[in-house]
């Protein structure tokens, strides 16, 4: 797939709709968020739509990667950010509202009020192994 019709993401690259541009190259279009949570949240797509982050071929995974520290550096350089969260939503459960894969990139300072509901667990006995290999053998 390419451009798909009623993705916004697919128009922002198609010129059909403005955006904030930070990068663009051959594979990627940086832009910055339109609903910021914090001042500087950028977002980092592939040109080509696809839907979520298991459907991108490795030539464009390898160039949205290497991406990845270059703008972290630069949202903690130019927002004077103490760190940052990259976020990568995929499917309507975890998230993901609009449907062409994309990395969020969250500029985080003391006290922003910004977190997450993260209640850690455990694994009975033997249940890790058995997930783990589970996990291992469905690797394509
Ligand atoms: P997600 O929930 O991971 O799908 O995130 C989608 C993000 O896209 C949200 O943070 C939106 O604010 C952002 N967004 C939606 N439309 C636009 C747009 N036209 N320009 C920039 N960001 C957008
Ligand atoms: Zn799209």
């Amino acid at each position: 797939m390419s451009i798909v019709d009623d993705c916004v993401f697919c128009k922002i690259v198609a010129g059909e709709i403005p955006c904030t541009k930070v990068f663009e190259d051959e594979f990627c279009l940086s832009f910055l968020d339109i609903g910021p949570l914090a001042e500087g949240h950028t977002l980092l797509i592939p040109k080509i739509h696809y839907g979520q982050l298991p459907d991108v071929p490795t030539e464009t995974m390898t160039a949205l990667a290497t991406q990845l520290p270059r703008i972290g550096r630069a949202i903690l350089k130019a927002t004077g950010a103490e760190g940052f969260n990259v976020l990568q939503n995929n499917g309507r459960i975890a998230g993901q509202v609009v449907p062409h894969v994309h990395f969020h990139f969250i500029p985080r300072k003391a006290e922003d009020g910004l977190g997450y509901r993260w209640q850690a667990g455990s694994y009975p006995a033997g249940r890790a192994d058995e997930i783990a290999r589970c996990i291992a053998e469905s690797l394509d």
